[in-house]
């Protein structure tokens, strides 16, 4: 049973104590009490099914039995050091997750989120290339650190402070909304229909987008030159938005012919979240030169790392760089046991399964309805997006789309909230969900948006 404040209490904290940020509260806010794998309980007991994982970041379940157990054990032999000694878990964890990336990416630095681990791979690519400037797309999320928030290109997270010096943000390859289409060339297991004659290996929108990208190149940077790109492998903040196929790769040579590095932003979509690779960028077929990650590596606990090459990691030779509590050891346990536990229940399989039949039901909702204008992603990185209507593209207004949301919550279901206009339903849950969860998921939208089809298409 709760035993914790009480409710209304905790709405006056809140009102009074609290930095007031908006955050996308339902209705009623939920005071969540507990969690167990793909399940959250209110304080009045009440059981949710988390279709977004505290934000994609819970990958193998709350309150995992094997990642707790760890916890456990190692909070009782030691909570914290400092790297100026060694500890054999940080050693241990460093060569099992390094050995999970390709190529030379061999060498790992810990910190403690994402936005950190951004902020660590921006410098090491300037202090690498001896160059400045960095380039990320429209509509990427980076992180919130004053040195990272420039790349971050979504204008509600951004602050009037100087926070871009030499960054550059290029057109988005968006092939929902952008100019040139290309949604067939997502990869995705739900295809729409071909209208273009992109082979393969060609995809013609996929070239429109690199012909803005090198547009950036030869006029914003200096010299062309360039110390880095940024790019997530989906999405995630923007809304699950893909980028065709052939894209990142193209990009990634357009970088190194200029003097940079390429940084993959696997905060959201490493640890087997698309499926079908662990990496999110292992689908666009690049081999990065910086990984960082963050979210699902620790379960719900703060930790993140970034992985580089030996040579790049040298620029750090000598240095002095410290992290107070980067890869301590109580991390690096947890760390260690979601490494074994993905392994063990063949989280990404499952990832790859259910979330390959989420998409199947998803896009019959695309089919039945008039305000579901898209449904994409892989593996259980998804999203659905709220149009007026399907050929205006008209982002759904905020009103409609929190009555479907918070319609969603009273029948047990909590969906993601994320896209420059707010319209789209994030589903990104613990990586542990079943065909039935899926299932539930599907039915309950379909019931919800059923209840709101009439007035959405008056309005
Ligand atoms: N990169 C991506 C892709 C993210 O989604 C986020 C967080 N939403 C971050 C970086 C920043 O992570 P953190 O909030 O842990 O700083």
């Amino acid at each position: 049973p709760y035993e914790g404040l009480d409710y209304e209490k905790i709405q006056k904290i809140k009102s009074e104590r609290i930095v007031p940020c908006i955050m996308q509260y339902y209705k009623k806010p939920l005071l969540i009490h507990h969690g167990k794998m793909q399940w959250l309980f209110d304080h009045e007991g009440n059981r949710y099914l988390d279709m977004f994982g505290g934000i994609v970041t819970i990958s193998v379940g709350h309150c995992h039995p094997k990642v707790t157990a760890a916890a456990k054990a190692q909070m009782d032999k030691l909570w914290h050091t400092t790297n100026i000694y060694q500890h054999p878990n940080l050693y241990e964890y460093a060569e099992k997750l390094t050995s999970k990336l390709p190529g030379d990416l061999k060498v790992v630095y810990f910190v403690n989120s994402g936005s950190e681990a951004n902020d660590l791979a921006m410098m090491m690519a300037r202090l690498y290339t001896k160059n400045f400037d960095i380039v990320s797309f429209r509509n990427a999320y980076h992180g919130m650190s004053p040195y990272i928030m420039g790349t971050t290109a979504i204008s509600t997270w951004r602050y009037n402070l100087p926070i871009a010096q030499g960054i550059h943000h290029a057109m988005n390859p968006d092939v929902y909304r952008g100019l040139w289409g290309g949604q067939h060339c997502r990869d995705s297991p739900i295809q729409t229909q071909r209208h273009c004659n992109c082979s393969e290996f060609r995809c013609e929108a996929a070239q429109k987008y690199y012909e803005q990208l090198e547009e950036v190149f030869k006029y914003s940077l200096p010299r062309g030159q360039v110390a880095g790109l940024f790019a997530e492998s989906i999405q995630g903040v923007g809304g699950t938005v893909q980028f065709p196929k052939g894209f990142l790769k193209k990009a990634y040579e357009l970088v190194r012919t200029n003097g940079g590095v390429c940084i993959a932003d696997e905060v959201q979509t490493g640890f087997g979240r698309t499926g079908g690779h662990f990496w999110g960028f292992e689908m666009h077929k690049v081999v990065p030169d910086i990984v960082t990650m963050a979210k699902g590596i620790g379960n719900g606990f703060p930790l993140s790392a970034v992985v580089t090459t030996p040579k790049i990691a040298e620029t750090l030779n000598s240095a002095l760089h410290f992290n107070t509590f980067g890869g301590n050891p109580l991390a690096c346990a947890i760390g260690m046991s979601v490494l074994e536990v993905i392994e063990e229940e063949e989280t990404q399989a499952n990832s790859e399964k259910v979330g390959t039949h989420f998409l199947y039901e998803l896009a019959k909702l695309r089919d039945e309805f008039e305000c579901v204008g898209d449904v994409r992603g892989k593996g259980l990185m998804i999203g659905v997006e709220l149009v007026e209507d399907k050929e205006s593209k008209i982002p759904l207004g905020a009103k409609n789309f929190v009555e479907i949301w918070n319609d969603c919550k009273e029948m047990g279901v909590l969906i993601g909230r994320g896209g420059m206009n707010s319209n789209i339903l994030r589903l990104k849950p613990p990586m542990c969900i079943t065909k039935a969860d899926a299932d539930y998921t599907v039915d309950v939208l379909r019931y919800v948006l059923t209840k709101h089809a009439k007035k959405i298409q008056k309005h």
